[in-house]
């Protein structure tokens, strides 16, 4: 599903080379763990996956897309979840689901369902500016999964968290995985990592 091959990467500017020759394979239907230090470079080999950071050197093939020819028509079927949500605070729970939905082409899952996934129904319609951290990290979590992503890309996904959330939150990730999604995981947390990954 996933395939990297030599991957090389510096960003405009700088004189260091913060990816080298990286190589590596992720099967379908795998949680696969991006794990290392701070300045390791996962954020930026993340970025190249999901087709933010061009100019780099080697080949990254993506859901059959590789990456340098890739169009818009690629973000159909991928969902990526960042460290720090980036959601509208002036609009609802609910509005925001529904606004991210009319950005795709494909059908999509109903907001409602989603939001009961994460215990925001009775939050739908407050504002996301009211909403705690932890709050905003479910809705931005289930805003990754409007369009039934085939590959789902997470960074440190139960940041924030109380345990029953963060115990709710690994519960959905591994469903997803029985469903079929493969999903490209980066965290700090080993507990995390330790569970749901399978390398
Ligand atoms: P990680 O996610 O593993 O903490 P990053 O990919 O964020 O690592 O960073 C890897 C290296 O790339 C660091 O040395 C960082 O300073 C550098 N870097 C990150 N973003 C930029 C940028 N936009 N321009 C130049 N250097 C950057």
């Amino acid at each position: 599903m996933i395939q990297v091959r030599n991957l090389s990467y510096t960003y405009p500017g700088s004189s260091v080379q913060v990816l080298k020759d990286l190589s590596f394979d992720i099967q379908s239907g795998e949680i696969f763990g991006f794990l290392g230090p701070s300045g390791a470079g996962k954020s930026t080999t993340q970025k190249v996956l999901n087709g933010l950071l061009k100019g780099y050197d080697g080949s990254v093939t993506v859901n059959g897309t590789d990456l340098q020819k890739m169009d818009r028509s690629f973000y159909e079927d991928i969902g990526v979840a960042f460290e720090f949500p980036n959601l509208y605070l002036k609009l609802s729970a609910l509005e925001n689901l529904h606004l991210f939905a009319s950005f795709f082409n494909t059908p999509t899952r109903d907001p409602e369902e989603l939001l009961a996934m994460v215990g925001l129904s009775e939050d739908r319609d407050t504002l996301v500016s009211a909403f705690s951290k932890g709050m905003k990290m479910r809705l931005n979590f289930v805003r990754a999964l409007l369009n039934n992503p085939k590959v789902l890309f997470l960074d440190e996904p139960t940041a924030g968290l109380d345990p029953a959330n963060a115990r709710k939150m690994k519960d959905i990730i591994l469903d997803l995985q029985k469903e079929g999604t493969t999903i490209f995981l980066t965290t700090h947390h080993m507990d995390d990592a330790g569970e749901l990954c399978e390398r």
